[in-house]
């Protein structure tokens, strides 16, 4: 990997705190991670890296951080208190102040199906154990409704409702 155009600051720019530099690469926060078995997977060891070797291009290009769940159950396992939430919330804040298409294509999710993770696709293992299907807005067209419309409200998607298709 070529670091000759890496921008050494970028690290300030985005979280500021010298407590990423402390990261030292364990996967602790993963292991607990439920974004960590998506496909592709959350691992936040990862973005951390991509921050203190001012990696811009790529990380720009990172839609992981957007499949977090803000569980916040890394934050409780890191050992060296680097915050692997906060940092997943700075990188999101730092990716929509340079790439107007961000957050518009983050809430397209929520705008068709009520949510931003897939809960559904744990069926067959719900079915396996005997427990009973999950009610998701999906399931409630005329709700799912009422959500769109108050979406359709705010600026954000009213801008942008060439991207707000129903599915
Ligand atoms: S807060 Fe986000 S990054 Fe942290 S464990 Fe939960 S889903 Fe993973
Ligand atoms: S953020 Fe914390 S838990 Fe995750 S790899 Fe770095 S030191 Fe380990």
């Amino acid at each position: 990997m070529d670091f000759s155009e890496s921008n050494k600051d970028l690290w300030k720019e985005i979280y500021n705190s010298e407590d990423l530099l402390h990261c030292f690469n364990c996967s602790t926060c993963i292991s607990g991670c439920p974004a960590s078995h998506g496909e592709p997977p959350l691992l936040v060891r990862n973005l951390a890296r991509m921050v203190v070797y001012g990696l811009e291009d790529e990380l720009l290009d990172e839609d992981t951080p957007w499949t977090c769940v803000s569980c916040s159950q890394c934050e409780e396992m890191c050992p060296m208190d680097v915050k692997p939430f906060e940092l997943i919330l700075a990188i999101r804040k730092w990716q929509s102040s340079n790439d107007e298409t961000r957050v518009p294509t983050a809430i397209v999710e929520i705008y068709q199906r009520g949510y931003t993770q897939a809960v559904g696709t744990n069926t067959e293992l719900r079915e396996s154990l005997g427990l009973p299907e999950l009610q998701t807005i999906t399931k409630m067209p005329e709700q799912l409704k009422l959500f769109q419309e108050m979406l359709m409200k705010t600026p954000v998607v009213s801008e942008n409702d060439y991207m707000f298709k129903e599915e």
